[in-house]
């Protein structure tokens, strides 16, 4: 571990040399200060360029530590809040001593007061059809207006087991909510943006939300879901603008904010509140 010292403060940092031709810092969600520096470089100039970011460094570091602080820790009891499209459900877990046809069974039967009270919610998400859609699935999983249920069987698990099994039926739910919303937003904007691609996936990717490739396909992470609508639509328009300038450059965010103007905000959202979005 080496060390500098900043405003009285020491920052201790992990040095790895390679055959780059930069120095590159990054600070890791756990609070680590990573400089990467080419092989032969003398310490001065490393240090020179850790006195020029120190600033910036002290800042990241304090918000990693805010960051850890309020690091979403998920039980998975009742009353638990989760997130689907920025709003706000509770978990309600509910328990059926049955076998498994008859949980899939007392699911069918509570239908259709679960459908009435998905189009009021769905509503409530300004017509994004697609979601209405989805929103009931066969995992056993359904909301209304502020609740989010999952049916479990409550005979066969001990706790673990049923932190795990509630885990994944609330992903599989989050999973297949995004495949609609995210798909349904994109034909949206390639349809205004006149960019098509060729491909949309949606997946788990530790730290993007969103990528795209030369060959024209778009990845989005599921976990977008749990973000508001208008955060989910920056992401999709700005992997869009990645086919007319596959870079950040002015001209690339030039075109972001012809179709987002306020998209600032948005990044800035994301910055501050991605950490949120996590199961
Ligand atoms: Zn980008």
């Amino acid at each position: 571990m080496n060390n500098f010292v900043y405003n009285g403060k020491e920052i201790k940092y992990i040095l790895k040399r390679s055959r780059r031709k930069t120095i590159g810092i990054t600070i890791t969600e756990d609070g680590k200060v990573i400089i990467a520096a080419p092989v032969n470089l003398k310490k001065v100039y490393i240090d020179e360029a850790l006195e020029k970011r120190a600033k910036w460094i002290e800042e990241k570091l304090e918000l990693m530590r805010e960051r850890q602080i309020k690091k979403v820790c998920r039980k998975f009891e009742n009353e638990e809040k989760f997130h689907l499209l920025g709003k706000e459900y509770s978990l309600k877990i509910v328990s059926c001593l049955k076998n498994h046809e008859e949980i899939r069974a007392f699911g069918d039967n509570e239908l259709s007061e679960i459908k009435c009270s998905i189009s009021k919610a769905s509503s409530a998400i300004n017509g994004f059809n697609k979601v209405k859609e989805s929103i009931y699935n066969r995992d056993h999983v359904y909301i209304d207006s502020g609740n989010l249920y999952v049916i479990i069987d409550n005979n066969l698990y001990d706790n673990e087991t049923r932190r795990q099994y509630i885990r994944e039926a609330i992903k599989n739910f989050y999973v297949k909510n995004a495949m609609n919303f995210f798909k349904e937003r994109v034909e949206f904007f390639s349809k205004n943006m006149g960019v098509y691609p060729k491909k949309v996936t949606v997946k788990e990717v530790k730290t993007l939300w969103g990528s795209c490739s030369s060959k024209g396909s778009i990845t989005l992470n599921w976990k977008l879901v749990m973000a508001p609508p208008h955060i989910i639509d920056y992401v999709i328009v700005h992997e869009l603008c990645h086919f007319r300038h596959m870079n950040h450059s002015k001209d690339f965010w030039m075109e972001v904010e012809k179709v987002i103007p306020d998209y600032k905000y948005k990044r800035k959202w994301l910055k501050e509140n991605g950490h949120l979005c996590k199961l």
